[in-house]
């Protein structure tokens, strides 16, 4: 059975608006890397429209869907439309791709879950989903609509019963969170950094069956990540024997993100992804936050690689038209004032980090471990 990446020509060259931290490019980059690579058949690539409002609105409710179409059709909207769906306020605003750029993102998640359910894909990549932060029928954290969500009711709708949804974006899921919580057929594990916006994402939180939350802090190490994975979070999901695994890769936790303190090396991010997917073989990777464009790109074409079972392909030199093509990207950041860094262009493994584990993640583990006295 084949594995896939869904992506859309709709990515290109859709920003946020200048100032945006998504006022850059990092979708099409990463499949852009992928095909550079030759690591893909053509064939595998598959290219989606938009959801249709009757999607959507499985989860969303039908006049913010409507108002968000229409503010992508005038490019406004009435002054207290926005107020109420908190559309074109602060950083969700309103741009030229503003309902299609999330509808195409969200159908994709939905599709790949209906590819799998019906034995016609076993793993399956979206690198333009991960919206994890949208609301029924609010903008939130630059997310207009909730592929996450989508997705996972399409899998429940489905059939599937036992869905494990791990998330290892910076920022804790708050949006799925909040939608499935106490639901019997979704378990939900997320690792985040702590004192962080959204806010939510608490060790408290972890009182409620299916719900195990990691807040960390800017300290956390590629060891701690590593420790994590396997000596808790992998033991904890296999006694749930899950059936599908929707794994969230935001990849703002590298070292090199402006949206968050975590330093991990992508080295790292990778293990842990690729150490994910033996849990289960029915798998969806999708994308999520990832404010660097050049590490973006190279951990979500990294991905690919993982979800094939080919992490040794990561160990290759970068060839020269990777390095050219990433070195093309613009970013208005800081960062790049004196230049692009040639560690994040020139190489695809960033250099191997020999920390120790953290005594602050034995505690935390401790510390879950005994409010979780009855699962673990
Ligand atoms: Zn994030």
């Amino acid at each position: 059975m084949q594995n896939f990446l869904y992506t859309s020509d709709v990515f290109k060259g859709s920003r946020y608006g200048e100032g945006h931290p998504l006022d850059m490019d990092r979708v099409w980059p990463s499949v852009e890397l992928v095909q550079m690579m030759g690591w893909i058949e053509e064939k595998q690539i598959v290219k989606h429209g938009p959801a249709t409002i009757e999607e959507l609105i499985k989860f969303h409710d039908l006049d913010y869907v409507l108002a968000l179409k229409e503010a992508e059709e005038k490019q406004t909207l009435p002054h207290e439309i926005k107020i109420k769906y908190n559309i074109g306020i602060g950083n969700n605003p309103i741009f030229s791709e503003v309902f299609s750029r999330p509808a195409t993102a969200a159908k994709a998640s939905i599709s790949a879950i209906e590819k799998i359910a019906a034995n016609k894909a076993k793993r399956i990549l979206n690198i333009s989903g991960g919206t994890h932060h949208g609301r029924k029928s609010q903008a939130y954290g630059f997310c207009f609509l909730n592929d996450c969500v989508l997705s996972i009711l399409k899998a429940i709708e489905l059939g599937f019963q036992n869905i494990l949804y791990v998330d290892i974006d910076a920022h804790h899921c708050d949006g799925v969170q909040d939608v499935f919580k106490d639901n019997e057929n979704v378990n939900i594990v997320s690792i985040h950094e702590k004192k962080r916006w959204p806010f939510t994402g608490l060790i408290e939180d972890c009182k409620i069956k299916n719900i195990l939350n990691f807040p960390v802090s800017e300290h956390f190490t590629d060891q701690d990540m590593n420790f994590l994975i396997n000596d808790f979070i992998i033991p904890f999901a296999n006694k749930k024997k899950p059936e599908l695994l929707i794994i969230q890769a935001g990849a703002d936790m590298l070292h090199g993100d402006p949206q968050s303190r975590i330093s991990l090396s992508n080295n790292a991010y990778w293990k842990a992804i690729y150490d994910l997917l033996s849990l289960c073989d029915k798998s969806l990777i999708l994308g999520g936050g990832g404010y660097n464009p050049y590490l973006t790109a190279k951990a979500w074409a990294g991905n690919w690689v993982l979800l094939n079972n080919k992490i040794e392909l990561l160990d290759m030199d970068m060839n020269k038209e990777c390095h050219q093509f990433l070195k093309s990207l613009r970013w208005s950041n800081s960062r790049v004032k004196n230049g692009i860094p040639s560690e994040w262009i020139s190489s695809w493994r960033d250099e191997k980090k020999k920390n120790k584990i953290s005594d602050e993640i034995i505690s935390l583990i401790r510390e879950i471990k005994s409010i979780k006295k009855y699962e673990i």
